[in-house]
């Protein structure tokens, strides 16, 4: 069976088709649809409701969206969901290591500015929606927690991973296999309580 996944990012589609085995997982470039909504929720679950009801109108069948991000306690919580684009405003898109080197840098700035007193705790969070009509849908939002580390470490994963420190594991994210983030991570909790749904749905 197929389900559409509302994102482009091709590591988020790998993670989900890992959770959900036995479906067929699509993305929207996959079927040439353009997709790029934009992100006005002012939650991770209302930006995921806004993406999957953005490609459910384009394709009419099940959907699953989800929004995600890096929350962070001597930022306030950010850059929650101005993850993706964090430092995009004023130097255009950076690259994954020039995001994460920003983060460092305004984590320092808050510690020095008094704002943060060295609290380094942090954790990704996942929202994700299956949409099954415009009227019937399931939802989850499920995190990881961890510390930022004043450097990258471990080549895995994407994003922010090789900044967030998980003290049970002894590693960063970046430092595990993806089955053992698999296993542990924000996205693959929401998606097993998501996947739960669909073998309800189709008794699967
Ligand atoms: P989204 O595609 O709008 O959900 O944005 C997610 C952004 O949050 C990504 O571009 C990353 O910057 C960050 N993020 C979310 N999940 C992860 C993860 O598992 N590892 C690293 N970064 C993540």
């Amino acid at each position: 069976m197929t389900i559409w996944f509302a994102t482009g990012n091709e590591h988020k589609r790998q993670e989900l088709a890992a959770i959900l085995t036995g479906y067929t997982i699509t993305i929207p470039s996959d079927a040439g649809i353009v997709f790029d909504p934009a992100e006005t929720g002012s939650s991770f679950l209302e930006n995921a409701f806004i993406k999957a009801t953005v490609l459910f109108e384009a394709v009419h069948e099940p959907v699953i969206a989800d929004d995600s991000g890096l929350c962070v306690d001597a930022l306030g919580g950010g850059p929650g969901i101005c993850s993706a684009r964090y430092g995009g405003d004023d130097g255009g898109k950076l690259t994954p290591s020039e995001r994460n080197a920003l983060l460092l840098k305004d984590i320092a700035a808050a510690e020095s500015a008094g704002r943060n007193t060295g609290n380094r705790n942090a954790r990704f969070v996942c929202a994700m929606v299956l949409l099954l009509s415009e009227s019937r849908f399931f939802a989850a939002q499920e995190t990881l927690e961890g510390e930022i580390l004043n450097e990258e470490r471990g080549a895995g994963g994407f994003g922010y991973d090789p900044l967030l420190f998980l003290p049970e594991q002894g590693r960063t994210v970046a430092e595990l296999s993806s089955m053992e983030k698999n296993r542990i991570s924000h996205r693959s909790k929401a998606a097993l309580t998501i996947g739960k749904a669909l073998e309800a749905m189709y008794n699967r």
